[in-house]
Order: structure tokens, then sequence, then C-alpha cells
């Protein structure tokens, strides 16, 4: 992990993958304005919008920079809810109270998602749902909670035991439709393998891993087996026909797959762009010499369009980090 930029955020994910803010210097003369917003979190910058929105002037003061505390290091899920458990909540001010609450919060959840579609930010990309996973094996409050969300506030939440997932992952195992695997890899976003590293459950798993495994012969840094899927950071970028640039495994993202596969990927070469090759199948490569008029070179021209195809779709998966 690499840290660019100081930041109040210190050496952290944070910090590495925050992208450069315009620089807002300090106020230093009279501002007329109708009103006046201290905090550039969350909170404030809404408020500063509305206000804004409603033709009112207004000035934002953030004694650090925009985003600086809660707003810029939080797991970037927003959903309805309160840090406080609703069942508590439920006990402290009582049902009908505590729904207004729960529907108060699914307003901001709303908003925000209504927000980023209207500000449409480049980088900023609106994803449905979410998965938690429990550090707690207790199957019965799980279901309990999960249940008094679904009946008394609308919520619409699953609770899944380990069976049932133990279960998702046998299905997956049957998409293999008669093919076989002898593996499973993972190739993930360098932002993905660090959360990966990182994570409580993993990192004293990756420190044994990284300390045992011949470090002098192999780079270990970036390949690892953990819980029957070897994650391996992969940073391959293609530059598109357009000129742009684009990275193949999204930041914080990876794509797992089975290895060893008999006939669920296949490659095949597209037509070259000749009359000759219309309505022909396709080859690897195709090359062909063409003597030059006066006789003085030959010239070599060569081609391959190669279209890589995943007969089984639903055998890669993408996969998203929880930390
Ligand atoms: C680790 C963590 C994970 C979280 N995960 C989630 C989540 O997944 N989903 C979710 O919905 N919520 C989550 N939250 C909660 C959420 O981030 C906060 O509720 C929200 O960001 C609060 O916004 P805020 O604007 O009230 O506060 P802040 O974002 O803290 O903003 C306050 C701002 O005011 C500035 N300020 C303070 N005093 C002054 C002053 N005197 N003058 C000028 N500026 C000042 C600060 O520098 C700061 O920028 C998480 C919070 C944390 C810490």
């Amino acid at each position: 992990m690499t840290e660019t930029v100081p930041s109040p955020y210190g050496p952290t994910w944070y910090a590495a993958t925050m992208v450069a803010a315009p620089e807002r210097p300090p106020l230093r003369h009279n501002l007329d304005v109708d009103a006046c917003v201290i905090g550039a979190g969350l909170a404030g910058l809404t408020v500063a919008r509305e206000v804004a929105r409603r033709g009112w002037s207004v000035a934002v003061l953030e004694a650090q920079q925009v985003a600086a505390g809660a707003s810029g290091r939080n797991a970037g899920f927003v959903s309805p809810g309160f840090s406080e458990r609703i069942d508590a909540i439920v006990d402290r001010v009582g049902l009908p109270r505590a729904k207004e609450l729960w529907a108060l919060s699914e307003s901001g959840a709303e908003y925000v998602r209504r927000t980023i579609t209207d500000a449409a930010l480049p980088d900023v990309q609106l994803r449905d749902g979410r998965l938690a996973v429990r550090r707690i094996d207790d199957e019965a409050a799980l279901i309990e909670h999960a249940a008094m969300l679904r009946v008394d506030f609308g919520a619409d939440v699953e609770a899944w035991p380990a069976d049932q997932v133990r279960e998702v992952l046998r299905k997956t195992e049957t998409e293999l439709k008669g093919e076989t695997m002898t593996g499973a890899v993972a190739v993930v976003s360098p932002e993905f393998f660090d959360k990966l590293i990182g994570h409580a459950k993993v990192e004293d798993a990756y420190k044994f891993y990284a300390s045992t495994s011949e470090p002098l012969r192999n780079d270990v840094r970036r390949r690892f087996p953990f819980a029957g899927l070897v994650f391996e950071e992969y940073n391959a970028t293609v530059t598109l026909s357009t000129g742009n640039t684009e990275t193949l495994v999204p930041a914080g993202e990876g794509i797992a797959f089975p290895l060893g596969t008999l006939d669920t990927f296949v490659t095949y070469g597209a037509p070259a762009n000749l009359i000759e090759t219309v309505n022909t199948v396709g080859l690897p490569i195709y090359a062909r010499q063409l003597a030059r008029q006066d006789g003085s070179a030959i010239e070599v021209k060569t081609e391959a369009s190669i279209l890589p195809i995943n007969k089984r779709p639903r055998l890669a998966v993408r996969i998203f980090s929880s930390n």
C-alpha cells in the first residue's frame, strides 16, 4: 500500500485510494451569505446542497478538508437503520416511534440514491444490496432479528444460516454442468488484495503463508491461497479503440473462476479483414507475403482477431470485499 498525499486519514487504505481534491484555501475575507454550514461531512454538505437548491446562498466552512471525518472513512454502504440496533431503539421509544425513525432513515438512503443518480459523478457507481457476514454464530438470534426487520419495518432483508450458504456453494458446483475443475482462482484488483490480506480473519493466515512458502523462490506477495480459492492480484489495463484505457478488474473487485475445465473457456480466431476470408471459419492468425512491384522487398502482413469466450458464464463470479 502506498500513500501518495499527506492526509488526515494517516497511512490507511482511505488515504491510498483517495482521489485528488481541488484546493480550497481558507476564507480570509468577509462573505455575505444567507446560510453558513460548519463541517463538510455528509450532514453539512447535504444541508448546504438543499439550501443552495432552494436558491439561497450558502458557505461551507470546514476545519480540515471535505469528508475529513466519518464521511470519508466509513464502509461505504448506505442502508436504512442506525448505529444503535433497532430492537434497542424499540425498547427505548416503543414500536410506533421506532417505525417512524426507521422510515426517516429509509428516506435518507433514498436521498443518497437519488443524489448519486442526479449528480452522475464519474467513478461513483450505484450498486444494490449489501451482504453482511456475522461474526457470531447464533443462528436463532439472526433469524429472529431478520424476521423483525421484515415484519415490523418492511425491510427487504434475508438471513442465511451456514447451511444455506453451503447449499449455494454446492449449486455453483452444479453449474459446471458435467465439466470438471481442478481448482479455482480469483483475480482481484490491488485494492481488493490489500483489503483481503488486511482483513482480521485473513491477516494471520497470510503472514504465515508469506513466511513459509519459500519466499526466496516465489513471489508470495501477490498470490495467496485462502479458503479454497487462490487470490491473485491482477492489474492489467487495455487500450480501447476510443484511445481510452480501461482496467480489466475494477478497483475493489475481483472475479473468481474454475481452473482445469475442459470446454468452458474457449478461444476463437475471427476471420481476417480480407475479401477471401468472408464466410470462412476464422483462424488464430493470418500471415501473407506481398511482393513489392519493383521487386525491392517482400512485405509480411499479419492479423489476429482473438475472441475469448466463457461458455458457462455463471462459473465466473464477480466478488466484492466486505471490509
Ligand atoms: C468506520 C466507520 C464506518 C461507517 N460505516 C458506515 C456505513 O457503512 N454506512 C453508513 O451509512 N454510515 C456509516 N458510518 C457512519 C457515517 O459515516 C456517519 O454517520 C456520517 O458520515 C456522519 O456525517 P457527518 O457529516 O455528521 O460527520 P462527519 O463526516 O464527521 O463530518 C463532520 C465534519 O465537520 C468538520 N468539523 C468539525 N468541527 C469543525 C469546526 N469547528 N469547524 C469546521 N469544521 C469542523 C470535520 O472536520 C468533519 O469534516 C460509518 C462511520 C465510521 C466511522
